[in-house]
């Protein structure tokens, strides 16, 4: 059989061909499902495994559920259940009517913990956590047996019952699979099943007061999807004997089967839930969207687009592995995207005021600029031009370094798709010696030919008509932290906070087609970037841009060198 066409192949693929092959899903069938926990916004991490396995589901034809995993109450919440559903919606997926909760499940669950109660699989266990440690062992050393391993199936029935009635404080007792005190691996010494916690649940309210531990609620509800590759990460290699272990005691028929990946590791950023709540919770950032944060919500708000994330994935594959991806790639894949699709426009950041003394006073004209160099059918857009324009602080120099190609005492410059014009003088401020303003001349048979046409000049640069222009402040980010491997910190990650992660421009103008903008569309402001509407920080009058990535492809660098 000729096998579906797709864009890429790896090790979980192959599994899934050798799977379809023998026959071990009836009619190759493929579910997947993407399982987050509701205890925190997603982030690129996320993405990768939203990427892998909706796209594995899609390449044969198979489903994918979205699972809220939400088992332990403590820290889950229904605002982070919406905003997981915004971003893998945003991100380009679709689960039709497969939402699921593993909520939904507790009385299945319990069903089969009595089971497994019933079949002498599990006892009740009244050792305190630390006892609990300290009996498990360690890698070299066996565990010992609970001394209250062999209770009757009936008292364990009757004490799990209880503790499910609320009889007892949190800790008095848990639940734990029977299984072997002496295995090579700790996963499997006992481990705790269900636990009490006096937490309310967002969703189910004050009916549960015992949940259950990851390991088994994970399978189960897997097998109650009919999930058939269940695809996590890594640090679930040891689990692997688990989750086989309660699906061969408690199920049959067809299994899932859980294969492990390497999890996505990002330089200059965190992806764990946990140090990414500690910035929100103690205001390093604004909020989880924060367009520096590495969470979806943030890259959203940011501008980067949901076809650049999964471009990203795409390039980075599936490993088995660890390793640290270059953030630069990730940048890499955003401006590929947005060079193809954002308008140019003019912004002037830091800007300083230039008169062109022989421009007639009172006059504007209209120039005709194209919306993207490379794309005439982008068409073009009127820019207005008049006597005084504002021009980028750092587009003169006073004393010009060497190689130096804009505004300088002496020199000429192409103001982009306009006239070029020369330097005549320079007025400062008497008290600061600060530059106010520069004085300069037009060439008036020199418009619009910064190509090929017309006068040739060094130097080009953008700006603004200072009547027309509107003032707008301008935000432009850099990498969160300072260093490449952040993650590698302990609790002092926060000392290495990039303190230039965020720069408020906030006296820059942009010309005025910009009033119109909406917070879709996406700009490359000549020579500065890909920008956006932010709309948190926009008003009316002053909009607001949020950078979204430098033009300096550091990425493209290290491709063309290697
Ligand atoms: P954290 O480690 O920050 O607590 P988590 O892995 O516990 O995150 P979950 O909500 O359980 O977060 O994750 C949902 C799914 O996303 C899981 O299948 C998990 O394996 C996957 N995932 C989480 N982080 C990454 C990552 N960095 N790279 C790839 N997949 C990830
Ligand atoms: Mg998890």
């Amino acid at each position: 059989m000729e096998k579906e066409p797709r864009g890429q192949t790896d090790f979980i693929r192959e599994i899934i061909d050798e799977d379809i092959a023998k026959g071990v899903y009836k009619g190759g069938r493929v579910a997947t499902r993407f399982p987050p926990e509701p205890n925190g916004y997603l982030h690129i991490g996320h993405a990768k495994s939203v990427c892998l396995n909706f796209g594995i589901a899609s390449d044969y034809n198979g489903t994918c559920n979205l699972r809220l995993d939400d088992t332990d109450p403590s820290g889950e919440s229904q605002e982070y259940v919406n905003s997981i559903i915004e971003d893998v919606r945003w991100l380009g997926f679709d689960w039709d009517d497969r939402l699921y909760y593993a909520s939904d499940y507790f009385d299945q669950l319990y069903e089969f913990a009595v089971k497994l109660i019933k079949a002498g699989k599990a006892y009740v266990c009244s050792l305190s956590s630390e006892e609990i440690r300290e009996y498990r062992g360690t890698l070299t050393e066996p565990g010992r047996e609970s001394p209250y391993r062999n209770r009757s199936i009936e008292e364990n029935l009757d004490l799990f019952s209880r503790m499910k009635a609320g009889e007892f404080p949190e800790g008095a007792h848990v639940l734990r699979a029977k299984i072997d005190m002496a295995s090579p691996n700790i996963v499997m010494r006992d481990p705790v099943i269900y636990r009490i916690k006096k937490v309310p649940h967002y969703r189910t309210g004050e009916k549960w007061v015992i949940y259950p531990m990851y390991d088994f609620a994970h399978c189960l509800s897997d097998y109650i999807e009919k999930i058939t590759h269940s695809i996590c990460t890594l640090e679930f290699e040891n689990n692997r004997a688990l989750y086989d272990w309660f699906l061969k005691e408690l199920t049959e028929g067809e299994r899932p089967k859980q294969i492990e990946f390497a999890r996505l590791n990002l330089s200059y950023t965190i992806l764990s839930k946990r140090r990414l709540i500690t910035l929100v919770e103690n205001g390093y950032v604004d909020g989880w969207d924060d367009p520096r944060m590495p969470t979806v919500a943030g890259m959203r708000r940011r501008g980067y687009t949901p076809e650049a994330i999964r471009d990203f994935c795409a390039r980075i594959g599936v490993a088995k592995k660890d390793n640290l991806v270059d953030i630069s790639l990730l940048e890499h894949c955003v401006r590929d995207d947005l060079n193809e699709r954002a308008k140019r426009a003019m912004a002037v950041l830091r800007p300083i005021k230039v008169i062109i003394d022989n421009y007639p006073e009172g006059k504007t004209e209209e120039i005709l600029c194209p919306n993207h160099p490379q794309k005439p059918e982008m068409g073009k857009r009127s820019v207005p031009f008049s006597k005084i324009i504002y021009i980028e602080e750092d587009d003169f120099s006073e004393s010009p370094p060497k190689k130096y190609k804009r505004l300088a005492p002496g020199r000429e410059v192409r103001l982009r798709y306009a006239y070029v014009i020369k330097f005549e003088s320079l007025v400062k401020d008497e008290n600061t010696g600060a530059i106010k303003e520069i004085h300069s001349t037009y060439d008036k048979n020199s418009i619009n030919s910064d190509t090929s046409e017309g006068k040739r000049v060094e130097g080009v640069i953008h700006w603004v008509s200072a009547k027309h222009a509107i003032p707008a402040e301008i935000r432009l980010y850099d990498r969160l932290f300072s260093i490449p491997d952040p993650a590698s910190l302990g609790d002092e990650f926060t000392d290495y906070i990039n303190p230039d992660s965020l720069r408020v421009m906030d006296n820059a103008y942009v010309e005025p087609g910009l009033s119109l903008a909406s917070s879709k569309d996406r700009f490359q402001f000549e020579r500065l970037g890909y920008f956006c509407l932010d709309d948190r920080y926009s008003r009316p009058d002053r909009p607001c841009f949020n950078r979204i990535v430098s033009l300096r492809d550091t990425w493209g660098k290290i491709l063309k060198s290697d």
